[in-house]
């Protein structure tokens, strides 16, 4: 893939209107109703609180994907990707052997906003509550009896699941933003190799070389310890290599337009990888990703003291929604010594002396960006 050409597609022809990270489905219709004949477009059934569930379905080929966005109702990332993987379907643009090379190999069904009441609420759980990403054997969620219904009937050889990951996950070893990872989940906990995962890590691999030129070193891995209900895990499980995508932060982008872009290319990467025939066993490459570390915070306050103690406070940005925007409420995160973080704003501040942990953070809570 060259990926100069699609970073330059991307910055012309990304769907304009998505540069927030609130994102409902009344968002995204009016855009999904511009996609033309080539794309199926149905409602496959309704969310607990009675929103539509939808799919999409493009290209003609024999390799069946399944991908959907916003199991997570407050992470959008992916959606936002999905429209300009959708858009790029649509008008490929000097990238028609592309997107051809995709379309011909691959039938690709997209569910965007798995769980649309989470996107209105902005919250990580269904309206019942339920995470719909530990659902997958109690399937308490019509969101996840419905994401299990298609997969039965897809029986997809692929799927992409896509999320939003926290602004504290950084990469070694130079403690950079974690603004994209990955998982190739485990089947059991002995997180045995088969021929499935090493499938699904070849995938990953691929689009690792790929984005790392985009942005260097700061691709992670996560842990493949095994989850036993977790979506990724019983999918692969069940034979349907699944590819984790979490988008992350980029220093200074609170809108996670780096990650959009970077999802974005990943999708490209990922799928031209799977069409085509020929692609070697790269799992090796996947193993050798560094995993993520949580070393990374908004801010960090240096040589404060609390309670009599000098320490250092680390900061996050935590979203709240109010009257339909997310605003970023300073958090405290961390009262220690912080030398091993990173952050996008480091501040001296020996100034500071703080009674106790609840003066420190009521002070902290008012520093609004
Ligand atoms: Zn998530």
């Amino acid at each position: 893939m060259d990926i100069e050409k699609i970073s330059l597609w991307h910055d012309q022809y990304q769907v304009r209107g998505f540069d927030k990270r609130y994102v409902r489905l009344k968002d995204i219709d009016p855009f999904l109703k511009t996609l033309n004949d080539d794309f199926e477009f149905v409602k496959i059934g309704e969310s607990f609180q009675g929103r539509d569930i939808n799919k999409i379905v493009i290209g003609k080929g024999k390799i069946k994907v399944l991908l959907w966005t916003q199991m997570h109702g407050n992470e959008s990332t992916g959606t936002r990707a999905l429209l300009d993987l959708l858009r790029f379907f649509k008008i490929p643009e000097g990238q028609e052997e592309l997107a051809n090379h995709i379309l011909n190999a691959i039938t690709l069904y997209c569910i965007p906003i798995l769980n649309p009441d989470g996107a209105v609420a902005y919250t990580r759980v269904n309206a019942q509550s339920i995470d719909l990403n530990r659902d997958v054997i109690a399937k308490k969620a019509k969101e996840s009896q419905l994401l299990q219904f298609w997969l039965k009937k897809i029986n997809p050889s692929y799927c992409f699941n896509l999320h939003d990951q926290r602004n504290i996950f950084s990469v070694a070893p130079y403690n950079r933003t974690a603004t994209m990872s990955f998982l190739a989940p485990s089947i059991n906990e002995e997180r045995s190799m088969n021929e499935g995962r090493k499938q699904t890590m070849t995938v990953i691999a691929s689009i690792n070389k790929e984005l790392q030129k985009f942005i260097p070193g700061q691709i992670g891995r996560y842990t493949d310890e095994f989850y036993p209900t977790a979506t990724g895990d019983n999918f692969q499980k069940m034979g349907h290599n699944t590819i984790l995508i979490e988008s992350g932060h980029a220093k200074g982008d609170s809108l996670r337009r780096v990650s959009r872009k970077a999802t974005f290319m990943a999708l490209i990467e990922g799928l031209r990888h799977i069409a085509s025939k020929d692609a070697a066993d790269m799992h090796k490459a996947y193993l050798e990703i560094p995993n993520n570390e949580k070393k990374y915070l908004d801010r960090i306050y240096k040589n404060v003291v609390v309670a009599g103690e000098r320490t250092d406070l680390g900061i996050l940005l935590i979203e709240k929604l109010q009257k339909d925007r997310i605003i970023l409420v300073p958090s405290i995160d961390q009262i220690m010594d912080l030398k091993d973080f990173a952050a996008d704003e480091i501040i001296e501040a020996d100034h500071l002396d703080f009674e106790d942990k609840n003066a420190a953070e009521n002070w902290v809570k008012n520093r609004f960006n």
